[in-house]
């Protein structure tokens, strides 16, 4: 049977790592490959728990794959989230709730939703392939709801969400709610790190038109903390900035308990976010009423303002 690596994006989050291990049991369960699950970075302290909850150990580092290998892609499909050689490689198939950033000159398997999570998508894979959806299993499809939903408050949340949600939950035997507030908690643990590493947290590279960006997300049960920090988050952004030739870099402190998000922004481009918003930034900062999803609402309204 033929290997396949199965990885999700770089800066890997909850969702990348579980449907990566989620993904490769699928495929292994049906025959389909000799898959394995892969990592593309550190896992956040998120997923730490989650994996700690299940007592697994998170899925092998993956520099680059060798010319020809075959890879399944979940939770991404742009090759500047993926591994580096991803031209050389062979893209059986992409599991996705993103925008197709993607192209070949092969056909290949793409399995893309507009939903919350890419575990609502490998869920549905589940039933519709009578696989059966193990407590571990759902354990992990469950926790990377929660956490891409922001327990199911974010506006990218989905009726499909909704109801995988419930369903997983009973599998898993937990209290959704319970632990999805302890998980989430988890995950904003900054203690042990450095602002640099803040800041690569979850960074992606956005343009905006042609505003060459990095939106970072950090999630917080209370921005203050975040904030108190604010002197030498400037200064490792301004220092990304000058190197990476950013125009903008903007911060988002995601408020997971309010569902809000303070935003530090900085860059010559920096006019852009007081555009979109409809805001007046006031000593790089201002709060950002009703804003969690950067996919939802960063990325277009700022494109649309560039
Ligand atoms: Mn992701
Ligand atoms: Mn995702």
């Amino acid at each position: 049977m033929v290997k396949t690596y199965v990885f999700g994006h770089k800066s890997p989050d909850s969702d990348t790592i579980t449907s990566s291990i989620v993904m490769a049991n699928l495929e292994n369960e049906l025959g389909n490959a000799d898959a394995k699950a892969y990592r593309l970075g550190n896992v956040n302290k998120e997923t730490e728990f989650i994996l700690n909850y299940l007592n697994m150990q998170a899925p092998e580092l993956l520099d680059d794959v060798e010319d020809g290998a075959n890879v399944i892609l979940v939770d991404h499909n742009s090759p500047a989230e993926s591994v580096d050689n991803l031209e050389n490689a062979n893209i059986l198939k992409v599991v996705d709730h993103h925008k197709l950033a993607l192209e070949t000159s092969y056909p290949l398997f793409l399995r893309f939703e507009p939903v919350g999570c890419t575990e609502t998508i490998l869920c549905k894979l589940y039933e519709e392939n009578g696989v059966e959806i193990t407590k571990e299993i759902a354990t992990l499809m469950l926790s990377a709801i929660i956490s891409d939903t922001l327990l199911l408050k974010s506006p990218t949340t989905t009726e499909d969400d909704k109801l995988a949600v419930e369903k997983l939950a009973e599998i898993a035997e937990v209290d959704a709610e319970e632990y999805g507030l302890e998980m989430l908690k988890a995950g904003t643990d900054l203690s042990s790190f450095t602002i640099d590493e803040i800041l690569s947290l979850d960074a992606k590279q956005i343009d905006f038109k042609d505003v060459r960006s990095i939106v970072n997300q950090v999630n917080t049960a209370d921005i203050s903390d975040v904030m108190a920090m604010k002197d030498e988050l400037e200064e490792g952004i301004n220092k990304i900035i000058e190197k990476e030739n950013l125009d903008l870099f903007m911060l988002l402190i995601t408020d997971i308990v309010n569902s809000n998000s303070q935003v530090i922004v900085l860059g010559k481009d920096a006019g852009l976010v007081e555009k979109a918003y409809g805001v007046k930034l006031e000593d790089n900062t201002v709060l950002l009423e009703g804003v969690v999803s950067r996919k939802k609402q960063v990325v277009p309204i700022m494109t649309d303002n560039a």
